[in-house]
């Protein structure tokens, strides 16, 4: 399928491995020219390169901290007008209600919602002018099913939800399409720090804790980066005009959600 995107240029937050990654790769697969960021320079310049040499179209990488705004002017600087942004960020530490501070919640809060709010607010004056845009925030399936170890999550996550939910709604009418994806458990390393933290707490091993989280998926498996990116890509195409301030679960049927 063509998804009508060939020539257009993306931002991809924190995308040198997992869910980012995954998008950047189905987004240059559709012909879009990425600026790709991560922090650590070495792996995002293997990622760049790997994803040029796969698909042959430009891919910029810039090492940068998404979450402070020196790391954000950096990106944006890089890319210059775009038409297409893919908001991520690291997930912050399971934990249990009493153990955080105000700092970690300030820290959560900076990565899971002021951050992608302020990317919006950098690229949707330009995709306005320009009368075409397209955004997806990876945010998670928390939203919708709160995680209750996930505590710092579940909180800044909601809070850029309610953003979404507004300015998705005031940005539709002039050609500006911004969805959140809510991925459940997929095979990245993200998911591999979880059945460690998992494998700890029920004195099991990883592969054990890991085997036992994919069983209690209707689909019996993690999801891929894969199955996700190419989501993101069909978020991000000419045909998603009709698609306004979703919330959507890519979860294999975890969450007992019925509509
Ligand atoms: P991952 O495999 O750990 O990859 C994270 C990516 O983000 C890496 O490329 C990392 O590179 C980059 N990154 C992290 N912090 C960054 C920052 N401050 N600035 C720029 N880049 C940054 O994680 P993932 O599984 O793809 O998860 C992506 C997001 O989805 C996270 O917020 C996670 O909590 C959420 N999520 C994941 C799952 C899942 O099952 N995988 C489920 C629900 C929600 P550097 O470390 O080099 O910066």
């Amino acid at each position: 399928m063509d998804l009508g995107i060939a020539g257009k240029r993306a931002i991809v937050c924190a995308g040198s491995r997992g869910l980012g990654r995954g998008c950047a790769e189905a987004l240059a697969g559709a012909g879009v020219d990425i600026v790709l960021n991560a922090r650590g320079a070495e792996a995002l310049g293997q990622t760049a390169h790997e994803i040029a040499a796969a698909t042959g179209v430009s891919v910029i990488p810039v090492a940068a901290d998404i979450t402070t705004a020196e790391g954000r002017a950096r990106v944006l600087e890089a890319a210059g007008s775009v038409d297409i942004l893919v908001n991520n960020a690291g997930g912050p530490p399971p934990g249990l209600w009493s153990d955080w501070s105000r700092d970690d919640f300030i820290s959560a809060l900076d990565a899971n919602m002021l951050a992608p709010i302020a990317m919006m607010q950098a690229v949707l004056p330009g995709m306005i002018e320009r009368g075409w845009g397209r955004v997806v925030n990876i945010t998670s399936a928390a939203v919708r099913s709160p995680i209750a170890q996930l505590g710092l999550s579940n909180t800044a996550r909601t809070g850029l939800t309610g953003f979404v939910a507004g300015t998705s709604r005031q940005v539709a009418g002039q050609g500006v399409v911004i969805n959140n994806l809510l991925p459940g458990l997929h095979a990245t390393d993200r998911a591999v720090s979880l059945d460690t933290a998992a494998a700890k707490a029920q004195g099991i091993t990883v592969e054990a804790a890991a085997a036992r989280r994919a069983a209690s998926i209707p689909v019996g498996r993690y999801g891929t980066t894969e199955e996700f990116g190419a989501t993101c890509a069909f978020l991000c195409s000419r045909y998603a005009g009709f698609i306004v301030g979703q919330n959507i679960m890519l979860d294999g049927g975890a969450a007992n959600i019925s509509i």
